[in-house]
Protein backbone atom coordinates (compact mmCIF):
# COMPACT_ATOMS: atom_id res chain seq x y z
CA UNK A 1 0.00 0.00 0.00
CA UNK A 2 1.04 3.38 -0.93
CA UNK A 3 1.63 6.29 1.89
CA UNK A 4 -1.42 8.16 2.27
CA UNK A 5 -0.88 10.89 0.33
CA UNK A 6 -1.16 14.36 2.52
CA UNK A 7 -2.86 17.09 1.85
CA UNK A 8 -4.69 20.13 3.09
CA UNK A 9 -7.83 21.53 1.26
CA UNK A 10 -9.22 23.10 4.45
CA UNK A 11 -8.19 25.66 5.85
CA UNK A 12 -8.31 26.25 9.60
CA UNK A 13 -10.85 29.33 9.87
CA UNK A 14 -9.12 30.62 12.89
CA UNK A 15 -6.88 33.78 12.37
CA UNK A 16 -8.96 35.08 9.46
CA UNK A 17 -8.60 39.28 9.61
CA UNK A 18 -11.37 41.80 10.67
CA UNK A 19 -13.73 42.64 7.97
CA UNK A 20 -12.20 45.06 4.91
CA UNK A 21 -13.99 47.41 2.99
CA UNK A 22 -12.54 45.51 0.05
CA UNK A 23 -14.02 42.04 1.44
CA UNK A 24 -17.70 43.99 0.87
CA UNK A 25 -19.47 43.99 -2.06
CA UNK A 26 -21.47 47.23 -2.70
CA UNK A 27 -24.50 46.60 -1.47
CA UNK A 28 -22.70 45.42 1.73
CA UNK A 29 -20.35 49.08 1.77
CA UNK A 30 -23.73 51.05 1.20
CA UNK A 31 -25.19 48.85 4.82
CA UNK A 32 -21.98 49.47 6.79
CA UNK A 33 -21.96 53.10 5.56
CA UNK A 34 -25.44 53.51 6.37
CA UNK A 35 -25.20 52.46 9.84
CA UNK A 36 -22.46 55.02 10.15
CA UNK A 37 -25.03 57.46 9.19
CA UNK A 38 -23.21 58.00 5.84
CA UNK A 39 -25.52 58.43 2.38
CA UNK A 40 -24.98 55.83 0.15
CA UNK A 41 -23.01 57.93 -2.45
CA UNK A 42 -20.56 58.02 -0.18
CA UNK A 43 -19.76 53.96 -0.94
CA UNK A 44 -18.20 54.66 -4.62
CA UNK A 45 -16.52 57.95 -3.44
CA UNK A 46 -14.36 55.65 -1.28
CA UNK A 47 -14.01 53.16 -3.35
CA UNK A 48 -12.51 55.44 -6.46
CA UNK A 49 -9.79 56.82 -3.74
CA UNK A 50 -8.77 53.20 -2.85
CA UNK A 51 -8.53 51.14 -6.50
CA UNK A 52 -8.23 53.96 -8.58
CA UNK A 53 -5.67 55.97 -6.60
CA UNK A 54 -4.77 53.32 -4.55
CA UNK A 55 -5.16 55.27 -0.85
CA UNK A 56 -5.86 52.94 1.79
CA UNK A 57 -6.38 55.40 4.32
CA UNK A 58 -9.58 57.26 4.97
CA UNK A 59 -7.75 59.78 7.29
CA UNK A 60 -5.99 61.06 3.49
CA UNK A 61 -9.42 60.85 1.73
CA UNK A 62 -10.12 64.71 2.02
CA UNK A 63 -13.76 65.30 0.21
CA UNK A 64 -15.00 63.25 2.89
CA UNK A 65 -16.88 65.23 6.16
CA UNK A 66 -13.56 65.54 8.56
CA UNK A 67 -15.89 64.31 11.37
CA UNK A 68 -16.51 61.07 9.46
CA UNK A 69 -12.96 59.92 8.60
CA UNK A 70 -11.88 58.37 11.96
CA UNK A 71 -15.13 55.98 12.05
CA UNK A 72 -14.55 54.74 8.40
CA UNK A 73 -11.28 54.12 9.51
CA UNK A 74 -11.85 52.30 12.40
CA UNK A 75 -15.24 50.63 10.80
CA UNK A 76 -13.80 49.58 7.45
CA UNK A 77 -9.95 49.85 6.88
CA UNK A 78 -8.49 47.76 9.60
CA UNK A 79 -4.64 47.94 8.89
CA UNK A 80 -4.15 43.99 7.11
CA UNK A 81 -0.41 44.19 6.69
CA UNK A 82 2.36 45.55 7.39
CA UNK A 83 5.61 45.37 5.54
CA UNK A 84 8.58 44.36 7.57
CA UNK A 85 11.11 43.86 4.99
CA UNK A 86 11.72 44.31 1.67
CA UNK A 87 14.47 43.26 -0.66
CA UNK A 88 16.04 44.14 -4.49
CA UNK A 89 17.38 42.28 -6.90
CA UNK A 90 18.10 42.13 -10.57
CA UNK A 91 19.17 45.60 -10.74
CA UNK A 92 16.14 46.51 -8.36
CA UNK A 93 14.01 45.29 -10.76
CA UNK A 94 12.49 42.98 -8.63
CA UNK A 95 11.73 43.84 -5.13
CA UNK A 96 10.55 41.22 -2.77
CA UNK A 97 8.01 42.01 0.01
CA UNK A 98 7.92 40.24 3.15
CA UNK A 99 4.23 41.50 4.97
CA UNK A 100 3.11 40.63 8.65
CA UNK A 101 -0.62 40.03 9.34
CA UNK A 102 -2.74 40.79 11.88
CA UNK A 103 -2.58 37.41 13.50
CA UNK A 104 1.29 37.55 13.07
CA UNK A 105 1.20 35.13 9.84
CA UNK A 106 3.72 36.18 7.23
CA UNK A 107 3.32 36.09 3.29
CA UNK A 108 5.48 37.51 0.67
CA UNK A 109 4.78 39.26 -3.49
CA UNK A 110 6.96 39.65 -5.52
CA UNK A 111 7.28 42.80 -7.93
CA UNK A 112 8.86 42.39 -11.10
CA UNK A 113 9.22 45.56 -13.17
CA UNK A 114 9.90 44.69 -17.31
CA UNK A 115 9.93 47.20 -19.99
CA UNK A 116 6.69 48.27 -20.55
CA UNK A 117 4.89 45.99 -17.83
CA UNK A 118 5.18 45.44 -13.88
CA UNK A 119 3.97 42.32 -12.57
CA UNK A 120 2.66 41.36 -9.39
CA UNK A 121 3.36 38.04 -7.98
CA UNK A 122 0.83 37.49 -5.12
CA UNK A 123 0.02 34.92 -2.58
CA UNK A 124 -3.65 33.17 -2.08
CA UNK A 125 -2.37 31.36 1.04
CA UNK A 126 -0.13 31.73 4.01
CA UNK A 127 1.55 28.67 3.12
CA UNK A 128 0.30 25.83 1.36
CA UNK A 129 -1.44 22.68 1.97
CA UNK A 130 -0.58 20.94 -1.75
CA UNK A 131 2.80 19.60 -0.41
CA UNK A 132 5.20 18.92 -3.46
CA UNK A 133 8.22 18.24 -2.31
CA UNK A 134 10.07 20.57 -4.76
CA UNK A 135 9.01 23.70 -3.38
CA UNK A 136 9.55 25.48 -0.35
CA UNK A 137 6.21 26.94 0.56
CA UNK A 138 4.86 23.33 0.25
CA UNK A 139 7.06 22.44 3.27
CA UNK A 140 5.41 24.48 5.78
CA UNK A 141 1.84 23.37 5.61
CA UNK A 142 -0.80 25.49 4.83
CA UNK A 143 -1.42 27.92 8.16
CA UNK A 144 -4.61 29.55 6.41
CA UNK A 145 -6.25 31.34 3.56
CA UNK A 146 -5.93 34.78 2.97
CA UNK A 147 -9.13 37.03 2.86
CA UNK A 148 -10.25 39.30 0.11
CA UNK A 149 -9.14 42.53 1.62
CA UNK A 150 -5.30 40.44 2.34
CA UNK A 151 -5.29 39.83 -1.92
CA UNK A 152 -6.61 42.76 -2.55
CA UNK A 153 -4.12 44.79 -0.24
CA UNK A 154 -1.27 43.39 -1.87
CA UNK A 155 -2.31 44.60 -5.27
CA UNK A 156 -3.18 47.88 -3.67
CA UNK A 157 0.62 48.36 -2.16
CA UNK A 158 2.18 47.51 -5.65
CA UNK A 159 0.01 49.44 -7.92
CA UNK A 160 0.26 52.60 -5.56
CA UNK A 161 4.54 51.76 -5.55
CA UNK A 162 4.22 52.11 -9.31
CA UNK A 163 2.50 54.73 -9.75
CA UNK A 164 5.14 56.95 -7.21
CA UNK A 165 7.79 55.61 -9.64
CA UNK A 166 5.54 56.67 -13.07
CA UNK A 167 4.69 53.46 -13.93
CA UNK A 168 1.47 51.32 -13.72
CA UNK A 169 1.03 47.83 -12.03
CA UNK A 170 -0.77 45.84 -15.75
CA UNK A 171 -0.36 42.10 -14.75
CA UNK A 172 -1.38 40.02 -11.61
CA UNK A 173 0.21 36.07 -11.49
CA UNK A 174 -1.59 34.13 -8.63
CA UNK A 175 1.88 32.49 -8.64
CA UNK A 176 3.01 33.37 -4.97
CA UNK A 177 2.47 31.23 -1.99
CA UNK A 178 -0.69 28.87 -2.01
CA UNK A 179 -2.95 27.17 -4.01
CA UNK A 180 -5.28 29.73 -5.55
CA UNK A 181 -8.12 27.24 -6.96
CA UNK A 182 -7.87 26.00 -2.57
CA UNK A 183 -9.33 29.29 -1.89
CA UNK A 184 -12.17 29.65 -4.60
CA UNK A 185 -14.73 31.87 -3.93
CA UNK A 186 -12.67 34.30 -2.51
CA UNK A 187 -9.57 34.05 -5.47
CA UNK A 188 -12.14 34.43 -8.05
CA UNK A 189 -13.57 37.45 -5.85
CA UNK A 190 -10.32 39.00 -6.52
CA UNK A 191 -9.66 38.90 -9.80
CA UNK A 192 -13.00 40.20 -10.57
CA UNK A 193 -11.85 43.63 -7.99
CA UNK A 194 -8.77 43.17 -10.05
CA UNK A 195 -10.33 43.07 -13.74
CA UNK A 196 -13.28 45.66 -13.02
CA UNK A 197 -13.43 49.45 -14.46
CA UNK A 198 -12.55 51.96 -11.70
CA UNK A 199 -14.48 52.72 -8.91
CA UNK A 200 -14.67 49.27 -8.19
CA UNK A 201 -11.94 47.40 -9.39
CA UNK A 202 -8.15 48.58 -10.50
CA UNK A 203 -9.40 48.31 -14.27
CA UNK A 204 -6.16 45.61 -14.92
CA UNK A 205 -7.09 43.86 -18.35
CA UNK A 206 -7.98 40.00 -17.87
CA UNK A 207 -5.46 39.58 -19.83
CA UNK A 208 -2.98 40.60 -17.55
CA UNK A 209 -4.13 37.80 -14.72
CA UNK A 210 -2.86 34.56 -14.62
CA UNK A 211 -4.27 32.34 -12.49
CA UNK A 212 -1.70 29.08 -11.33
CA UNK A 213 -2.88 26.15 -10.17
CA UNK A 214 -1.13 22.49 -9.21
CA UNK A 215 -4.68 20.77 -11.24
CA UNK A 216 -7.53 20.96 -8.77
CA UNK A 217 -9.47 19.52 -11.80
CA UNK A 218 -13.30 20.39 -10.81
CA UNK A 219 -12.32 23.38 -9.77
CA UNK A 220 -10.68 24.47 -13.40
CA UNK A 221 -13.93 23.60 -14.94
CA UNK A 222 -15.68 25.73 -12.44
CA UNK A 223 -13.31 28.90 -13.24
CA UNK A 224 -13.74 28.35 -16.58
CA UNK A 225 -17.85 28.95 -16.33
CA UNK A 226 -17.47 32.19 -14.19
CA UNK A 227 -16.53 33.41 -17.92
CA UNK A 228 -13.54 35.37 -17.15
CA UNK A 229 -10.49 35.31 -19.53
CA UNK A 230 -7.71 35.64 -17.04
CA UNK A 231 -4.96 32.98 -18.49
CA UNK A 232 -4.83 29.81 -16.85
CA UNK A 233 -1.11 28.22 -16.05
CA UNK A 234 -1.16 24.26 -14.82
CA UNK A 235 1.89 23.03 -13.09
CA UNK A 236 2.03 19.89 -14.45
CA UNK A 237 5.97 19.11 -14.12
CA UNK A 238 5.63 15.49 -15.94
CA UNK A 239 3.27 13.60 -17.79
CA UNK A 240 3.29 10.39 -16.46
CA UNK A 241 0.90 9.66 -13.29
CA UNK A 242 3.71 7.43 -11.80
CA UNK A 243 6.68 10.45 -11.11
CA UNK A 244 3.20 12.99 -10.68
CA UNK A 245 1.61 11.42 -7.79
CA UNK A 246 4.99 12.04 -6.30
CA UNK A 247 6.28 15.48 -7.77
CA UNK A 248 2.37 17.04 -7.29
CA UNK A 249 0.29 15.41 -5.07
CA UNK A 250 -2.72 16.00 -5.99
CA UNK A 251 -2.50 14.09 -8.90
CA UNK A 252 -3.10 11.09 -6.43
CA UNK A 253 -6.79 12.69 -6.64
CA UNK A 254 -7.25 13.90 -10.30
CA UNK A 255 -4.26 12.43 -12.57
CA UNK A 256 -2.88 13.70 -15.72
CA UNK A 257 -5.74 13.03 -18.09
CA UNK A 258 -8.17 14.41 -15.88
CA UNK A 259 -6.59 17.98 -15.71
CA UNK A 260 -6.14 17.95 -19.27
CA UNK A 261 -9.33 17.20 -19.82
CA UNK A 262 -10.45 20.08 -17.68
CA UNK A 263 -7.90 22.48 -19.15
CA UNK A 264 -9.12 21.89 -22.45
CA UNK A 265 -12.38 22.77 -21.54
CA UNK A 266 -11.06 25.61 -20.00
CA UNK A 267 -9.29 26.58 -23.14
CA UNK A 268 -12.49 26.48 -25.22
CA UNK A 269 -14.57 28.27 -22.41
CA UNK A 270 -12.25 31.24 -22.46
CA UNK A 271 -10.50 30.93 -25.94
CA UNK A 272 -7.22 31.00 -24.36
CA UNK A 273 -3.97 29.24 -24.75
CA UNK A 274 -3.36 27.26 -21.45
CA UNK A 275 0.52 27.35 -20.11
CA UNK A 276 1.92 24.39 -19.03
CA UNK A 277 4.52 24.72 -16.48
CA UNK A 278 6.79 22.36 -16.24
CA UNK A 279 9.95 23.14 -12.93
CA UNK A 280 12.78 20.99 -15.01
CA UNK A 281 14.92 18.99 -12.27
CA UNK A 282 18.01 16.98 -13.00
CA UNK A 283 17.66 13.02 -13.64
CA UNK A 284 14.20 13.76 -12.46
CA UNK A 285 11.64 14.56 -15.19
CA UNK A 286 14.42 15.83 -18.48
CA UNK A 287 15.16 12.96 -19.63
CA UNK A 288 14.01 12.91 -23.70
CA UNK A 289 11.22 10.66 -23.55
CA UNK A 290 9.60 12.65 -21.03
CA UNK A 291 9.79 15.79 -23.62
CA UNK A 292 8.46 13.94 -26.40
CA UNK A 293 5.17 11.90 -24.43
CA UNK A 294 4.99 16.01 -22.94
CA UNK A 295 4.43 17.39 -26.55
CA UNK A 296 2.54 14.26 -27.68
CA UNK A 297 -0.45 14.42 -25.16
CA UNK A 298 0.06 18.38 -25.03
CA UNK A 299 -1.06 18.34 -28.44
CA UNK A 300 -3.73 16.12 -28.21
CA UNK A 301 -5.91 17.55 -25.56
CA UNK A 302 -4.94 20.94 -26.24
CA UNK A 303 -3.89 21.00 -30.04
CA UNK A 304 -2.60 24.96 -31.07
CA UNK A 305 -4.24 26.26 -27.13
CA UNK A 306 -1.19 24.96 -25.53
CA UNK A 307 2.26 26.27 -24.33
CA UNK A 308 4.60 25.19 -21.84
CA UNK A 309 6.92 27.76 -19.55
CA UNK A 310 9.58 25.80 -18.79
CA UNK A 311 10.97 26.59 -15.38
CA UNK A 312 14.86 25.69 -14.44
CA UNK A 313 14.30 24.43 -10.62
CA UNK A 314 15.03 27.24 -8.43
CA UNK A 315 17.05 25.40 -5.43
CA UNK A 316 15.18 25.81 -1.86
CA UNK A 317 16.46 24.73 1.40
CA UNK A 318 17.20 21.02 2.47
CA UNK A 319 16.46 19.65 -1.00
CA UNK A 320 19.22 18.32 -3.15
CA UNK A 321 17.73 18.84 -6.23
CA UNK A 322 18.35 21.15 -8.65
CA UNK A 323 18.35 22.01 -12.08
CA UNK A 324 18.84 20.17 -15.58
CA UNK A 325 22.19 21.06 -17.63
CA UNK A 326 21.80 24.17 -20.07
CA UNK A 327 22.36 21.59 -23.15
CA UNK A 328 19.68 18.83 -21.75
CA UNK A 329 17.30 21.98 -21.02
CA UNK A 330 17.89 22.69 -24.93
CA UNK A 331 17.30 19.41 -25.81
CA UNK A 332 14.03 19.30 -23.57
CA UNK A 333 12.79 22.23 -25.26
CA UNK A 334 13.55 20.87 -29.22
CA UNK A 335 11.69 18.02 -28.14
CA UNK A 336 8.74 19.30 -26.98
CA UNK A 337 8.33 21.82 -29.87
CA UNK A 338 9.19 18.80 -32.18
CA UNK A 339 5.83 17.53 -31.40
CA UNK A 340 4.25 20.98 -32.40
CA UNK A 341 3.78 22.45 -29.05
CA UNK A 342 5.42 26.11 -28.37
CA UNK A 343 7.87 25.71 -25.30
CA UNK A 344 9.87 28.59 -24.02
CA UNK A 345 11.92 28.90 -20.72
CA UNK A 346 11.00 31.17 -17.96
CA UNK A 347 13.43 34.07 -17.42
CA UNK A 348 13.59 33.73 -13.92
CA UNK A 349 13.50 36.58 -11.70
CA UNK A 350 14.64 37.02 -8.28
CA UNK A 351 16.40 33.76 -7.50
CA UNK A 352 19.30 35.46 -5.68
CA UNK A 353 16.78 36.88 -2.78
CA UNK A 354 14.73 33.59 -2.85
CA UNK A 355 11.99 35.33 -4.43
CA UNK A 356 11.92 33.38 -7.52
CA UNK A 357 8.69 30.58 -8.37
CA UNK A 358 9.03 27.90 -5.62
CA UNK A 359 11.10 29.73 -3.25
CA UNK A 360 8.72 31.78 -1.17
CA UNK A 361 8.90 30.94 2.57
CA UNK A 362 7.37 34.09 4.72
CA UNK A 363 10.61 33.22 7.16
CA UNK A 364 11.68 36.02 9.02
CA UNK A 365 15.56 35.91 8.64
CA UNK A 366 17.46 34.73 11.88
CA UNK A 367 18.66 37.83 13.79
CA UNK A 368 22.09 37.80 14.57
CA UNK A 369 23.23 39.70 17.33
CA UNK A 370 26.88 39.68 16.37
N1 LIG B 1 0.00 26.42 -6.22
C1 LIG B 1 -0.03 27.05 -7.52
C2 LIG B 1 0.47 28.45 -7.47
C3 LIG B 1 1.97 28.57 -7.19
S1 LIG B 1 2.72 29.01 -8.67
C4 LIG B 1 0.74 26.20 -8.51
O1 LIG B 1 1.45 25.30 -8.08
O2 LIG B 1 0.60 26.40 -9.71
C5 LIG B 1 4.36 28.68 -8.41
C6 LIG B 1 4.97 27.95 -9.60
O3 LIG B 1 6.35 27.68 -9.31
C7 LIG B 1 4.31 26.61 -9.82
O4 LIG B 1 4.31 26.28 -11.18
C8 LIG B 1 5.26 25.72 -9.06
O5 LIG B 1 5.14 24.39 -9.41
C9 LIG B 1 6.59 26.31 -9.43
N2 LIG B 1 7.65 25.93 -8.50
C10 LIG B 1 7.53 25.51 -7.23
N3 LIG B 1 8.73 25.26 -6.71
C11 LIG B 1 9.64 25.53 -7.66
C12 LIG B 1 11.06 25.49 -7.69
N4 LIG B 1 11.77 25.10 -6.65
N5 LIG B 1 11.66 25.85 -8.84
C13 LIG B 1 10.93 26.28 -9.91
N6 LIG B 1 9.60 26.35 -9.92
C14 LIG B 1 8.96 25.96 -8.81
Amino acid sequence: MAEPVKLQFNAPKKGMPPKHFADLNHEERVAALAELGLPKFRADQIARHYYTRFEGDPLNMTDLPEGVRAKIKDALFPELMKPIRSQNTDDGETQKTLWQLHDGTMLESVLMRYPGRATLCISSQAGCGMNCPFCATGQGGLDRNLSVGEMIEQVRHAAATMEAEGGRLSNIVFMGMGEPLANYKRVVNVVRQITNPGPRGFGISQRGVTVSTVGLAPMIKMLADEDLSVRLAVSLHTPDDEFRNTLVPVNNRWPVSEVLDAARYYAKKSGRRVSIEYALIRDKNDQLWRADLLGKILHKYLGPKVHVNLIPLNPTPGSEWDASPKERQDEFVARVIAQGVPCTVRNTKGSEIAAACGQLAAEEEEQTSA
